[in-house]
């Protein structure tokens, strides 16, 4: 008998009940007391959601982030948050956010957040934990505990999941240089007592997750695996042990050979790890294999994964688990609450709902036979079969341009040098030119007309003139402030993926598709499902109206391919490499499209090619290649006389500035001012050829920058680059602040840019 289990649910709620509550008691509209009951509101409500399944993850909820619930269950919590007094959740969102809600204390002004990194590669947001030599744990488990029990009472057969220690560590920095893994021997004993804890709250088994087996791991990193899990193996309860998001590789033995009484394997990434596994493990643990795909909205060809299973179930008996490969905080939760989805494309997809759905038929079909579960088992097998022949997916126009893509198609005319000599007889740009990165406030008034015009409520006309008075707007205001190089300010975009995926064909677009991305934050990722097409210019109006009001050039403004596959839900029929040389393609036609109307400087956004690397290193290059390759086709088919902008935002690309370099574009322009422009140290290393703006206005913050502040920094800038290469801009784009910041912090910063030229003459 093959059991099944899950790894985490999302807890945001299928309407983000999560998120508005939340919200509404960080203004103090709402309770503490209202608060704990939506919580407990929204578990009662997952748990049914798994009724069939063997063991349901208790623990997997949190009010804002697994990983600071373990900093507050291990008595990890910084020293600024201590001393408060007050319920703990006040405390908690004083770590995660920097402030408890307004009524916690009147004296309470706040402290310093705690840093927000990526879990993984996924695009979830946790809470860094913090070390110094001086740490010491000590156990809290309150919260886990009740919610153990709250899931007994309800008749719930409770796995608890927590972070393994060392992950934990792995996840968290020393902020005084030390080494987080001297702390190894005061933590385990506090799991040691946690797991005790969860042994006397009545639970048999309990996943402890430790997802950093899936990357590489020095010897001092495996060995902490070692001496942790033999402290713990005298336990009363079970340790089933997680890994997920890819292949354990040369961890797959230590893995195998831990202490424990089960393992997790991520079963879609990883599966041709489970037979090797097998071999390796004692005969008497259990294989829980991650069979359905934790990150992506598809659904599972049960067909396939069965005619894989039988033979190892065959072999495992009740020693088989079946389980999603990761939690399913990754995917929306209910395909169910979509109504406006085209119907051919919904039977394709599934959502955390329908995939707890998925794991009870595989489950079913084992035990019982497939027969069991011919009904749906067929239905499952005529939308594979549909999705793969529909014609929403495969459009021989694009697959024969893609066919046509050579070298030649991402290669300038000439080199950098003569381009800049080319570029400069044109723009007659001033040393030190100012420019921004694209987008300008986005006003109420502004998202009220976009959202009038979707609902119908508006029509074309009066949509178009709100808009066009917004770009008259954007062009006066940079006009007056004396920008060389202006924009048209993004007023039309909601976002700066969907915005493009509306208007191309091979992508759909969910109503109620939300991902938690940290806190109450979510993001509603663009499903791409089908061959990209661009029917028309999707810009270029916007841009030429733009033009046609200044003297000065108007910037074109597009998303690279890289980032609309990163910040998309992707086919998974085909590599991504390939479907990102098809967006590639169509930008590239948007591209050409601006040049033809007289657009001289055009920028393309890969805000997100950084966050697509893969989790192990030596992985690295051949994403870079072809994530480097598309940009190239999208933007370099221009003459020399056009300028290629290129925007990234962050400041960590040290290890990947020979492929930024490779993209070759004219000028890039990236978020520095935070690190006092300490990142260009990289330049020590690698010279980069070309020009580039690192950032001088820190946009993140409502602090509006010194001219001095921004001089010193372009100084410093200046001892690493060239000061003929050097642009003046803003870290990133403008939309999430208000007229009345950003039109000082632009006066400083354009007369930072007169008093750097006046240096140089
Ligand atoms: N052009 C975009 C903007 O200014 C870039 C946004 C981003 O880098 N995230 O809003
Ligand atoms: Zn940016």
């Amino acid at each position: 008998m093959a059991l099944t289990h899950n790894l985490g649910f999302p807890r945001i709620g299928s309407n983000r009940e999560l998120k508005f509550a939340l919200e509404s008691y960080w203004k103090g509209q709402r309770s503490l007391d209202e608060l704990y009951a939506l919580g407990a509101e929204l578990r009662r409500r997952h748990w049914q959601f798994h009724d069939g399944l063997d063991w349901i993850p208790v623990g997997d909820f949190s009010f804002y982030d697994q990983v600071l619930d373990m900093s507050f269950m291990l008595g990890n919590i910084p020293e600024r948050a201590q001393g408060f007094g007050g319920a703990w959740l006040d405390n908690y969102f004083r770590v995660a956010r920097g402030r408890s809600a307004p009524a916690a204390t009147p004296e309470d002004a706040g402290i310093t957040a705690g840093e927000m990194t990526k879990w993984f590669d996924t695009n979830y947001h946790y809470i860094v934990p913090e070390f110094s030599a001086a740490t010491a744990f000590s156990l809290d488990a309150s919260f886990l505990l009740a919610q153990v029990q709250e899931a007994r009472a309800q008749g719930i057969r409770a796995k608890p999941v927590i972070i393994g220690p060392v992950t934990y560590l792995a996840l968290g920095k020393a902020k005084d240089g030390s080494d987080r893994l001297a702390l190894l021997p005061r933590l385990v004993p506090i799991y040691r007592q946690l797991l005790e804890a969860l042994a006397e709250a009545g639970a048999e088994w309990v996943q402890i997750d430790e997802p950093i087996l899936v990357t590489e791991l020095d010897a001092e990193w495996r060995h902490a695996f070692n001496l942790a899990y033999h402290d713990l193996k005298s336990s009363r309860v079970k340790l089933l042990l997680g890994t997920y998001f890819g292949p354990l590789q040369d961890n797959l033995r230590l893995a195998a050979e831990l202490p424990v009484a089960g393992l997790h394997l991520d079963g879609v990434q990883a599966r041709e790890e489970a037979l090797p596994l097998l071999g390796l493990m004692h005969a008497t643990k259990v294989l829980s294999l991650g069979v359905v795909h934790g990150r992506n909205i598809w659904k599972t060809d049960l067909g396939a994964v069965l005619d894989w299973l039988e033979p190892i179930a065959e072999r495992l008996g009740n020693r088989l688990w079946l389980a999603p490969s990761c939690s399913l905080l990754h995917v929306p939760v209910d395909l169910e609450r979509e109504q406006a989805l085209d119907g051919e494309v919904k039977s394709w997809l599934s959502f955390a709902r329908q995939k707890l759905d998925e794991l009870k038929i595989l489950a079913t079909a084992l035990n019982q036979g497939r027969a069991a579960v011919s009904a749906e088992l067929e239905a499952n097998r005529i939308a594979i079969e549909q999705r793969r022949h529909s014609s929403r997916i495969h459009r021989s126009a694009t697959q024969a341009a893609l066919a046509g893509v050579t070298k030649q198609l991402g290669q300038r005319r000439h080199g950098y040098e003569i381009r800049a000599a080319r570029q400069d007889e044109q723009l007659r740009l001033p040393l030190f030119p100012t420019t921004t990165i694209g987008s300008f406030p986005q006003t109420s008034e502004i998202r009220r007309v976009r959202r009038d015009f979707k609902a119908g409520e508006l029509d074309m006309g009066a949509y178009r003139r709100a808009m066009q008075d917004e770009i008259a707007r954007s062009i006066r205001e940079q006009e007056a402030l004396g920008l060389d190089v202006l924009v048209h300010g993004e007023a039309e975009r909601n976002d700066m993926v969907e915005y493009f995926g509306e208007q191309l064909e091979g992508y759909a677009f969910s109503q109620q598709g939300w991902v938690q991305s940290y806190g109450s934050r979510c993001v509603k990722p663009p499903i791409l499902l089908g061959d990209i097409h661009r029917p028309k210019a999707m810009t270029v109006d916007w841009i030429r109206y733009a033009q046609s009001l200044t003297e000065r050039p108007v910037k074109g403004m597009l998303t690279g391919p890289v980032t609309m596959l990163n910040w998309s839900f992707v086919r998974d029929d085909q590599p991504r490499s390939v479907t990102c040389m098809q967006l590639a393609l169509a930008i590239r036609e948007e591209v050409l499209d601006l040049e033809k109307a007289g657009v001289r400087v055009i920028q393309i956004d890969e805000a997100a090619l950084r966050e697509g690397l893969p989790l192990r290193a030596s992985e690295w290059q051949t994403y870079l290649d072809w994530a480097v390759a598309s940009f190239r086709v999208a933007a370099n088919g221009v003459a020399d006389e056009t300028q290629i902008h290129t925007h990234m935002c962050y400041s960590e690309f040290n290890d990947i500035m020979e492929a930024i370099a490779a993209m070759d574009a004219d000028v890039i322009t990236i978020e520095t001012s935070r690190s006092d422009m300490e990142l260009l140290q990289a330049f020590d290393r690698f010279k980069y050829p070309n020009s580039m703006g690192p950032g001088v206005y820190d946009i993140h913050s409502p602090n509006i920058p010194t001219t001095q502040r921004m001089v010193d920094l372009m100084r410093k800038a200046a001892e690493r680059i060239p000061a003929e290469r050097l642009w003046v801009n803003p870290d990133c784009g403008l939309k999430t602040r208000q007229w009345h910041e950003v039109i000082p912090a632009l006066e400083h910063m354009v007369e930072a840019a007169r008093i750097l030229r006046d240096d140089r003459t």
